[in-house]
């Protein structure tokens, strides 16, 4: 035997790609554990994609992948397509990328189960098909599930059908997939502005129709499991679960967007294990789960964070309507704004014993993180107490102040999280708010008429004063009118963040 062949051999091994695949966990586990923190998270990034990449050699290895022209094929359309996408993309747009990214992994998830179907003769009733030998899925043997199709006797391959689990977790993985990849597209045409921010809606009818979808999707579902000759059947049951996906993100409003995504992610990582067990691939089903399970933390998070339901999400029914269009901006409000300038605004926060920095989307968009560091240490040589109060969904993604601030620097302990920064605001001289304005709206605890009703906010006003700098009056994300603005303890300091902020620090240097 030569020595290439006797190499091949020992890769192909069933054991040695199973070695592989506990290695790829391993690096999984270990990047999730990085990216616990801003510190650590790029290099828990990386950890994790080399995880990735040794799955996807070990799954290569495996003797039943042959058509190797076309992983080619695939592989070059996605770093052609993936890599630019990722290294051009703005912070800024970072959601958008995600939904799209997510949506493709759900889709790529229904129509893995789709071509499985197809494999099976059309049906996945067991004992009844004669089962196509490059199909991977798991058979029941005398011992149990004896491993992949390739593996075993071809006369095997031609007797049996796939246990019903198989048929089960592949249906599960085509519905789920499905509405993991029409949701994440109209998620991703919100955030993108291409679809209106606004909730689109049924009406009254919205929750019945979810409904009726839902069930019709089952019920293919069902037929399909127990033995249902029909490729109709299955593209009836894709049909239903997209036209379902539309049906659950489009009547949800851009402010409620972020528990959307996360959710979607979580729905996609769950399809993908579905599919692992169906395809008996452990490496889909730990990654899946992992994916599937941090989603699920970060919906519940996000969503207690923004004080909405997670069964209202997935019916479709937020509590708010995220109103975007046609909001209210400046000149509506009966009150009046103070403006200030960089000068008073130095002199103000020089003299103040502590001052609390409350970031928000207009600082990543000003790209006014490394100016804000300056105008801290600024602070702090005149010992001046800083520190940054983050609220979990200030900017357009999860842990996006964060992100910003440890590229700038900030010390980690500086940054306090809401339920620790808002008993703090009493005892605060100054607030400066830096291209924040939803997550200090006074309405969402004042009224009960407005889209962020319930929303925890940054209690901002706690404080003896306040400067907000922002460029207008313009509302933010959510599109409504901040009384904030109107409090006399407020004075606005208009510009961009960045400017803004360097003018402030120049000030301060020379008192
Ligand atoms: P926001 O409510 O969107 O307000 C940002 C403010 O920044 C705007 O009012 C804008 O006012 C100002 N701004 C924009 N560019 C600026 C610049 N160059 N310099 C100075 N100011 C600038 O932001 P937020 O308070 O951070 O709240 C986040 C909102 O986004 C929430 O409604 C949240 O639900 C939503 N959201 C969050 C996530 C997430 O995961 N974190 C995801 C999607 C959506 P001017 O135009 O007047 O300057």
């Amino acid at each position: 035997m030569s020595a290439v062949l006797s190499a091949t051999i020992f890769l192909q091994r069933e054991s040695f790609i199973y070695v592989l695949y506990i290695i790829a966990f391993a690096l999984f586990i270990q990047g999730l554990r990085g990216l616990a923190g801003p510190t650590s998270a790029v290099r828990g990034n990386r950890t994790a994609a080399v995880g990735m990449a040794i799955a996807v050699v070990a799954t290569l290895l495996n003797r039943e992948e042959g058509n190797w022209g076309l992983i080619a094929l695939g592989i070059a359309i996605g770093i052609a397509v993936g890599v630019p996408a990722a290294r051009q993309v703005k912070m800024t747009a970072m959601p958008q990328m995600v939904a799209l990214f997510n949506g493709v992994g759900g889709g790529a998830v229904a129509l893995i189960s789709w071509v499985e179907f197809r494999n099976y003769g059309n049906s996945y009733a067991q004992g009844k098909l004669v089962v196509n030998p490059h199909s991977l899925h798991v058979f029941p043997g005398p011992g149990g599930i004896v491993g992949r199709a390739g593996l075993l006797p071809a006369v095997a391959l031609h007797s049996i059908g796939p246990p019903t689990y198989v048929a089960i977790f592949s249906v599960f993985a085509a519905i789920v997939g499905s509405i993991s990849f029409w949701g994440s597209n109209i998620a991703f045409g919100k955030l993108q502005e291409i679809l209106p921010g606004r909730p689109i809606t049924l009406g009254a009818a919205q929750q019945a129709v979810n409904l009726v979808l839902l069930v019709l999707a089952l019920a293919a579902g069902v037929d399909l499991v127990a033995g249902a000759h029909s490729q109709l059947l299955f593209i009836g049951m894709l049909v239903c679960a997209a036209l379902l996906g539309n049906a659950v993100v489009l009547p949800i409003g851009g402010a409620d967007m972020p528990v959307v995504i996360s959710m979607l992610n979580a729905f996609t990582g769950l399809s993908a294990a579905a599919t692992g067990v169906a395809l008996n691939n452990p490496a889909l089903i730990v990654a899946g789960m992992i994916v599937g399970a941090s989603g699920s933390i970060l919906t519940n998070l996000m969503a207690v964070a923004m004080n909405r339901s997670i069964p209202a999400i997935v019916a479709g029914g937020f509590g708010g309507t995220g109103a975007v269009e046609g909001a209210s901006g400046a000149g509506e409000h009966a009150g009046t704004v103070r403006s200030t300038t960089a000068a008073d605004a130095a002199i103000q926060l020089a003299y103040a014993n502590r001052v609390v920095i409350v970031p928000g989307y207009g600082m990543a968009v000003a790209q006014a993180q490394h100016a804000v560091r300056e105008l801290t240490k600024e602070l702090e040589a005149r010992g001046v107490e800083v520190s940054y109060a983050i609220h979990p969904v200030a900017g357009r993604m999860p842990g996006h102040m964060n992100v910003l601030l440890a590229e700038a620097d900030v010390p980690y302990d500086q940054l306090k999280e809401m339920d620790d920064a808002n008993p703090e605001f009493p005892r605060t001289d100054v607030a400066l708010v830096i291209g924040a304005n939803d997550v200090t709206n006074p309405a969402a605890k004042n009224t009960p008429s407005s889209p962020i009703y319930g929303m925890p906010i940054l209690e901002v006003s706690d404080s003896a004063s306040v400067i907000v700098i922002k460029r207008s009056m313009n509302p933010g994300f959510a599109g409504i009118e901040n009384e904030l603005y109107y409090e006399p303890k407020t004075t606005m300091l208009f510009g961009d963040a960045k400017t803004a902020v360097s003018e402030i620090a120049a000030e301060l240097s020379q008192l």
